[in-house]
């Protein structure tokens, strides 16, 4: 039944995929980005971004419950959407990763006003927690909350944030407490955001790959305490649960971009001829391809464990470090030997594996750099902090 259901989402996302990547391509990424949220909304396949109780996908046995989302589902969709285009992969996953948050901890009125508006793609989410002094140290977040008589008062600026400017709110971790330096754990508070706060400045900046991202400035942006989400000083936690639910997922994107980096091999290996044959008939060729199905089979297994093991309540720590690890740096590898069977074509731009190559690589840094995963499988398997 479940493996029918993500086949069958598998299907729904490929013909999204199909219908729009090209279109998107051609867009500025501004453009890109709404329309590729559309064309999810459409399809209905945002509705697996937010939790069945929540005005999300109803429940249909995968995800553990009606309270949560399912990863095994989210998993399956990316793989698929970044297999056709990175738009529409990062829009779909922005939608979970910035509402999450609200869906963990955030008060009645906030699940009930936001979260079907997410599925339904009216309201674009976004997560903001890194800032130029809290990157992989998540704790060191320097933007301040500070009470005020109606709500809270927030300065401080967040860097290398998805959707800056596209989103209609983001999920905000902010400093109610404390100092930089004591770790973050009790100190820290997410907050609803509205796009349209006053003080809220937005700015742009490019990145390899066409990605809306920026940074946000804040100058005493003011925010009611209904805004606050879970309790004062559970912030981090509540950054750190969105994030384990969501990483494994990035694991899945890069799977689709190393099956569509090996398919677009395979098809040019057999029909590009030299020294006159095709390059498909040299062995060393063939190699590569064999090591790239191989790379590529044994990350798609191990985001289907973590996926299932998430999805049947385990923490899972250990799996989704491995696959987020493994699939994204092989991602890269696969992307890259896939540029060397183009030769020359395989750098222009405009070529699908240029493209491919330059999409995969910031997968290895956000939710976690690989250097991080290796610290967090290590401690896993030593048993310690
Ligand atoms: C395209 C893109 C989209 C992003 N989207 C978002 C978003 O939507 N919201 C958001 O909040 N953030 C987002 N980020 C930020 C991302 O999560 C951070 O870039 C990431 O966590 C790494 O932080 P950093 O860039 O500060 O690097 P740093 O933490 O400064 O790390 C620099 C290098 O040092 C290594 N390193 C750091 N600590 C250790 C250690 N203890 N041991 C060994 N090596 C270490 C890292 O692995 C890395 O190689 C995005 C980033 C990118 C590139």
């Amino acid at each position: 039944m479940s493996d029918a259901r993500l086949k069958d989402l598998t299907a729904q996302a490929r013909l999204v995929g199909q219908r729009h990547a090209r279109s998107l391509e051609s867009m500025g990424e501004d453009d890109a980005a709404r329309a590729a949220l559309a064309a999810l909304a459409d399809a209905g396949l945002l509705r697996w971004a937010v939790a069945a109780d929540h005005g999300g996908a109803p429940p249909d046995g995968l995800a553990p419950s009606p309270a949560d989302i399912s990863v095994r589902a989210l998993c399956a969709l990316r793989e698929e959407l970044a297999y056709h285009s990175a738009m529409l992969d990062v829009m779909l996953v922005m939608q979970a990763l910035g509402s999450l948050p609200i869906a963990l901890g955030g008060n009645e009125e906030l699940i009930r006003a936001v979260l079907p508006e997410v599925a339904r793609g009216r309201e674009v989410a976004a997560f903001a927690v890194t800032e130029e002094g809290a990157g992989s140290s998540l704790g060191e977040v320097a933007t301040r909350a500070e009470r005020s008589s109606d709500g809270w008062r927030l300065n401080g600026t967040k860097v290398f944030i998805s959707n800056a400017g596209v989103a209609t709110f983001y999920s905000l971790l902010a400093r109610t407490s404390g100092e930089v330096g004591d770790g973050g754990r009790d100190s820290l508070t997410m907050f609803y955001l509205p796009a349209s706060s006053r003080g809220l400045e937005i700015k742009r900046f490019c990145v390899m790959a066409p990605h809306p991202i920026g940074e946000l400035v804040l100058a005493d942006v003011k925010v009611s305490d209904s805004y606050r989400i879970g309790e004062v000083g559970d912030g981090l936690q509540l950054a750190l649960d969105t994030l384990a639910r969501c990483r494994n997922s990035v694991a899945a994107a890069a799977v689709g971009f190393s099956r569509r980096a090996l398919d677009e091999s395979l098809s040019h290996l057999k029909s590009r001829e030299q020294f006159g044959r095709p390059l498909s008939t040299f062995q060393g060729l063939r190699f590569d391809l064999a090591e790239m199905d191989t790379r590529l089979r044994a990350a798609q297994l191990l985001v289907a464990e973590a996926a299932e093991a998430l999805d049947n309540g385990q923490a899972a720590t250990a799996e989704v470090a491995r696959a987020k690890l493994y699939a994204t740096e092989n991602a890269s590898w696969i992307c890259d030997r896939a540029v060397q069977h183009f030769g020359g074509l395989g750098v222009k731009r405009g070529s699908v594996v240029e493209r491919l190559y330059r999409e995969t690589r910031a997968l290895r840094i956000y939710e976690g750099t690989s250097e991080v995963q290796k610290l967090i499988l290590a401690r896993e398997l030593l048993a310690c902090d």
